[in-house]
């Protein structure tokens, strides 16, 4: 049973507290092990990354066979039937027109004192994607990571997918075709990450590693930052659902429930302002639970992190969704939009009943790598930007630095570095001598 909080009663903040502070991770601890697979990769490079494929992935494969042939990729891509081509590439083309209206504008001013200031963006050289491929296939993560990478120019792009007994996704390949990337290597986990971050014969360095991954390639990201950049590391998924008025309870218990399937460590919330409402959703999720294939998983996820809030009005709502934070958060209301503007910490906001979250994991184009575990307080989901640095341009006239110098070898002079200051007076001395225009 989830568990179920009106905030007319007396302990409802206790309660909805002690649910936002619920650790929901599994508390596993692999860094020394992790630490130790980076290690060998560095110090055996192709070596140690052919035995651990062949440790974990139960893959035996010389290191001039780990990344996919042209060959292999055309011959699996040929096995995608073309409903599945066809929601793909609508799917890729949705995600890259999103994401061209991300790209930022360099930008340039002169101030009245004759400084010429702005800054430009410029993409990573290199990008890493870990796409995990354990347990199940994402072709959907291939896009969400490649294409705002593509937009952003970045010129070289690698996907380090693992292939367990040598099992492949021709869909997960696919992707990367609709993305232009044809350098796919069939390296999983920690041993991955290694590669991509310090570099192998055979895997060439990346600057910057983006993806989602088991806690083995969440380890190994944490350890390699630094070294190179990384996205995030997302904990497991979360949906908060406000619904008042008339609403269909069926689709919003499907909209609980799809998120619920992800992992046992899930969560799914639902917030409603009048108690018929939230107990027709309940019921609806009880009848359509056992009817699901994951039904073990979204069962353990539901009973476990699953919650109902029953609340006055809109306003108490969307206070409540501010201190929650969701990664995603659906609004199944008469009008989404005022309700919108009141909810300013979330990750992706999904407006009105037709809008289900699950169509954005996939189509609406916006980007599904989200911040997750109350992190939307102070980020947000991957984009363009990640794969962009933004440098910081100035050019002074003489004048101008007459004008502002001054100022400069003061402060130079408060902080003790005389260095500093001496370096802009050599030059305001050379053009008193000359006068400045
Ligand atoms: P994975 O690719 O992340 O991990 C598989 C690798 O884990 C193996 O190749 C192996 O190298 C390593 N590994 C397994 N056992 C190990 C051990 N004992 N010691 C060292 N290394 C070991 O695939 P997965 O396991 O299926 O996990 C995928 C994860 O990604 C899931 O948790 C899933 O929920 C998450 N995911 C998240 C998103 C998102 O957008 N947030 C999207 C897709 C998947």
């Amino acid at each position: 049973m989830p568990i179920t909080l009106k905030t007319v009663d007396p302990d409802f903040e206790a309660g909805f507290v002690r649910m936002l502070s619920a650790k929901r991770e599994g508390a596993t601890d692999v860094n020394d092990s992790v630490a130790a697979i980076i290690a060998d990769v560095r110090a055996r490079g192709d070596a140690a990354l052919c035995e651990l494929t062949a440790r974990f992935d139960r893959l035996d494969l010389p290191a001039d066979r780990l990344r996919f042939s042209a060959a292999e990729i055309a011959e699996q891509t040929a096995l995608v039937p073309a409903e599945d081509r066809a929601a793909l590439t609508l799917a890729a083309e949705r995600i890259r027109a999103y994401h061209a209206r991300q790209m930022p504008e360099d930008v340039s001013w002169t101030d009245p004192e004759g400084a010429t200031l702005g800054w430009r963006w410029t993409p990573v050289s290199a990008a890493g994607l870990y796409v995990p491929g354990g347990q199940a296939a994402y072709p959907s993560s291939v896009l969400m990571n490649a294409i705002p990478a593509r937009v952003a120019g970045v010129e070289r792009l690698v996907i380090c997918v693992p292939t367990p007994d040598g099992a492949v996704s021709p869909l997960v390949l696919l992707a990367a075709q609709l993305s232009g990337i044809d350098e796919i290597y069939r390296v999983g986990g920690a041993q991955a990450i290694a590669a991509l971050a310090y570099g192998t014969a055979t895997i060439a360095p990346v600057d910057k590693i983006t993806g989602p991954g088991n806690a083995y390639v969440a380890a190994a990201k944490r350890q390699v930052f630094g070294r190179v950049g990384i996205d995030m590391i997302a904990g497991p998924s979360e949906v908060l659902v406000i619904a008042e008025g008339p609403q269909n309870p069926e689709w919003l218990a499907l909209d609980l429930l799809a998120q619920a399937e992800h992992d046992a460590d899930a969560q799914s919330i639902l917030i409603a302002t009048d108690e018929a409402l939230a107990h027709a959703v309940a019921g609806a999720v009880d009848r359509l639970l056992p009817t699901l294939p994951r039904a073990e998983i979204a069962g353990a996820s539901w009973r476990d992190h699953g919650t109902i809030i029953v609340a006055r009005d809109l306003d108490e709502a969307a206070d409540l969704s501010n201190r929650i934070a969701p990664e995603h958060l659906e609004l199944c209301v008469e009008n989404p939009e005022a309700l919108a503007a009141r909810c300013v910490h979330a990750g992706a906001i999904f407006l009105g009943a037709h809008t289900p979250e699950a169509v954005g994991d996939y189509v609406s184009g916006p980007n599904h790598v989200l911040p997750t575990a109350r992190s939307a307080r102070f980020s947000s989901g991957l984009s363009v930007l990640d794969f962009l640095k933004r440098t910081t341009l100035a050019r002074l006239t003489p004048g101008a630095l007459a004008r502002i110098g001054p100022a400069a070898v003061r402060l130079a002079s408060a902080e003790g570095l005389h260095a500093h200051g001496a370096s802009v007076e050599a030059r305001l001395a050379m053009l008193n001598d000359r006068g400045t225009e």
